[in-house]
């Protein structure tokens, strides 16, 4: 993840999206060779397979899969040394100067919130939930479900994940959020009273509740080739023992947390074999996951801007978005709301990590205690 960041304290940097560009191709540019057409929604764009790119493209993203998301408790134990314990926490301090506590500058924040309405986007995996070896048992505890269901009574609040709607709505469970799904790819939201041109997926719909809503779907025509390419990627990676391939609707999720690290590499190859045939997917890397989508011009960040819009909240002076989140895929919409919308970002992170998020908070138990503290604040405010 190269974000330019002029911020001097030692960080890590996640890996940056991988997709053709970035390996300095242009997909148009590359002949055809590929023997099966691939299927890319108005789009014929061809993939050259040739040995060397495939290895360079492998041991681009052995890289990144090893550079993701280094559980810094397994380092310290590991090195076993208090010195390097105490390495990290000077480390982590200095960081902090920098990304200062969300939950220590909360008058400041509430300082700005001022005359203000806050609206508020939460990412879900690592954010209100813990990580979890088994992605499906990533549940949020009831306490975290109680404070979110009181902090969204007071200001609009979204869920906006890497998963898919359904089943980040399983986890919440909660019918007073807006929920964008795969990577926002996916957004239930309400009800908008004027859909641009540049939305022309965006339809009319109802909730399970019967609710009317809105439902944008920005990739809608990439469902066959997602569903295909989620096929393709279960029956390559079978034998690899820990592998575990989430359908995530846009978006199909390749964890390898679980997977011995001498296997990481067969991991890449065989995502690398089955991505080559579709140009128009791109990979990103999150947290021990390998992300396949559709590379549109679409993420968390614009889902943040259409969710503002649908509520009424764009270009409005007297709105405060705060996002919280925790894994690159999110450093779009800190982006947005910083510089869109002059809000801020929360960076979940208990290391420290170049970030477009101006605080951050430890863990999601220190979410927890922002959200509670954005609760009472709002009820003493409006006594
Ligand atoms: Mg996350």
């Amino acid at each position: 993840m190269d974000l330019k960041s002029n911020r001097t304290s030692p960080v890590l940097t996640d890996p940056a999206p991988m997709n053709m560009s970035t390996l300095g191709m242009h997909s148009t540019r590359l002949p055809y060779s590929s023997p099966r057409a691939p299927l890319c929604p108005g789009l014929t764009i061809p993939w050259k397979k040739t040995g060397i790119l495939d290895d360079f493209r492998s041991s681009c993203w052995l890289d990144a899969m090893k550079s993701s998301s280094p559980p810094p408790k397994k380092i310290t134990k590991a090195v076993n040394n208090e010195y390097a314990s105490y390495d990290a926490d000077v480390a982590y301090n200095a960081w902090m100067v920098e990304y200062p506590s969300a939950i220590a500058s909360f008058e400041k924040i509430t300082d700005q919130a001022k005359g203000k309405s806050i609206a508020l986007f939460l990412d879900y995996d690592g954010t209100l939930s813990p990580i979890v070896d088994n992605p499906d048992c990533a549940f949020m505890s009831d306490a975290m479900r109680a404070v979110v269901k009181k902090v969204a009574k007071y200001f609009p609040t979204a869920i906006i994940s890497g998963r898919s709607r359904d089943k980040v709505y399983e986890f919440v469970k909660l019918k007073e959020l807006y929920y964008a799904g795969s990577h926002g790819m996916d957004i239930m939201g309400p009800v908008r009273q004027y859909i641009s041109d540049d939305h022309t997926n965006c339809v009319r719909s109802v909730d399970e509740q019967g609710k009317e809503v809105n439902l944008f779907q920005p990739a809608g025509e990439f469902l066959p080739m997602i569903n295909e390419v989620l096929r393709s990627l279960i029956e390559r990676t079978k034998d690899v023992i820990g592998v575990n391939v989430e359908n995530n609707k846009f978006c199909v999720s390749v964890h390898y947390r679980n997977v011995d690290e001498k296997h990481w590499k067969t991991v890449a190859q065989h995502v690398n074999d089955v991505l080559k045939d579709y140009p128009c997917l791109k990979l990103t890397h999150g947290r021990k996951v390998l992300e396949v989508r559709p590379d549109i011009s679409w993420n968390k960040g614009k889902a943040v801007t259409f969710l503002l819009e649908s509520l009424g909240l764009s270009n409005c002076d007297d709105v405060l978005p705060i996002y919280v989140g925790d894994d690159q895929t999110d450093e779009d919409a800190f982006k947005v709301v910083r510089e869109g919308h002059q809000g801020y970002g929360i960076l979940v992170s208990s290391v420290p990590k170049a970030s477009d998020a101006v605080y951050s908070v430890k863990d999601p138990s220190e979410v927890m205690e922002f959200l509670k503290s954005l609760v009472t604040w709002r009820k003493s405010s409006a006594l």
